[in-house]
């Protein structure tokens, strides 16, 4: 049969691990999980229908039937109609963020992980059933805007998972997917729709090369008193010299919390309660020896939040970034370079 592959480079490392924290294997789960979350957006963001997996009111309903994503990606009593098998994978070396802020009376450690590549991860898509066209056209699509917007894989909310496709060779990538063709039937759940979406890119220009900053120490990574944590700077080094990321999106996320003042809106926008963030930051992956591009993107979060972000990241990533304030002049330039609405991408005019 023939066979059809995505090759990708990861641009920050991609997470697979399950909730036990271990990412030691590249689990095609992981990145199934993940396409199909992106997926259901792009379905719901198309007026077509969408079930909760993860809950009761997953497919198939009580007369038997199921959502649009179901169709192609299975449910209990529909068999999915593909296997993803990834191949090839390194893991990166670790390190570690304190947390800012003591939780019950402590610190608490954050780490960055995850697969990259020295060449290219090839995501290879096997048909068990007949794929439709408008299938193939909303996965390339699905591929398409992670790979330019958002990331692949777990933890996207902390870094994780910005790819970039080297090459497609799915059938039906030009095609643009048909609403029409979606049967609205099925379970919905009024999950992450893409009309809701919001997606930005910004350049983060330092004063200097980022190898010099990282060798003067100078990016923040605990608080002083921060009992027992131990920096790894030769692992931030070989991050940026051999996987091209500066690992900064703990920072990111942390100046991007603070730009909302009510403390309720904050827990439910970036998920300090049990549910799941909908806002989602990048590391820092790197344009040229002083520049990285971050993407900062979510859903259902309020005009005022994407304004402050747009208007104050700068500052607040002044403050975050480093762990002195004597630093603070090292970072040149936080510019906004790119911004998509998810209806813009629905509508193809990227
Ligand atoms: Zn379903």
């Amino acid at each position: 049969m023939k066979e059809f592959t995505v090759k990708i480079s990861p641009l920050t490392p991609i997470w697979t691990g399950d909730s036990d924290r271990k990412n030691t294997v590249l689990r095609e789960t992981g990145i199934i999980g993940s396409l199909r979350w992106w997926y259901e957006a792009l379905v719901r963001g198309l007026g077509g229908s969408a079930c909760d997996p993860t809950s009761d009111n997953r497919c198939p309903d009580k007369n038997g039937n199921h959502c649009d994503v179901c169709e192609l990606f299975g449910c209990t009593g529909w068999a999915k109609k593909f296997r993803l098998e990834v191949q090839f994978n390194t893991a990166i070396p670790e390190l570690w963020i304190g947390t800012r802020e003591k939780r019950e009376n402590k610190y608490l450690k954050r780490n960055v992980a995850g697969f990259m590549s020295d060449g290219t991860i090839i995501l290879k898509f096997v048909p068990l059933r007949e794929i439709t066209p408008n299938e193939w056209a909303l996965l390339n699509k699905t591929l398409q805007i992670i790979a330019n917007y958002g990331a692949l894989g777990a933890r996207t909310s902390q870094g994780n998972g910005v790819i970039e496709i080297v090459e497609n060779n799915l059938p039906h990538r030009d095609e643009t997917p048909e609403r029409s063709e979606l049967k609205g039937s099925g379970n919905k759940a009024g999950l992450a729709n893409l009309n809701d979406f919001f997606f930005y890119k910004f350049y983060i220009k330092f004063g200097e090369d980022i190898i010099n900053l990282i060798d003067k120490r100078l990016f923040w990574t605990h608080q002083p008193d921060h009992c027992g944590f131990t920096d790894d700077w030769e692992n931030w080094k070989k991050l940026w010299s051999n996987y091209r990321f500066l690992p900064i999106a703990f920072h990111i996320r942390d100046a991007v919390r603070h730009l909302e003042d009510n403390k309720n809106k904050r827990h439910e926008i970036f998920g300090e309660s049990k549910k799941g963030s909908r806002v989602f930051v990048s590391h820092g992956y790197k344009l040229d020896d002083k520049m990285v591009e971050i993407r900062i993107w979510g859903y259902n979060v309020g005009e005022s939040i994407k304004n402050k972000i747009k208007k104050e990241l700068e500052n607040k990533l002044k403050e975050k970034l480093f762990s002195k304030k004597e630093y603070q002049q090292y970072l040149e330039e936080c510019i906004l370079k790119d911004e998509k609405c998810g209806r813009q991408l629905l509508e193809g005019s990227e």
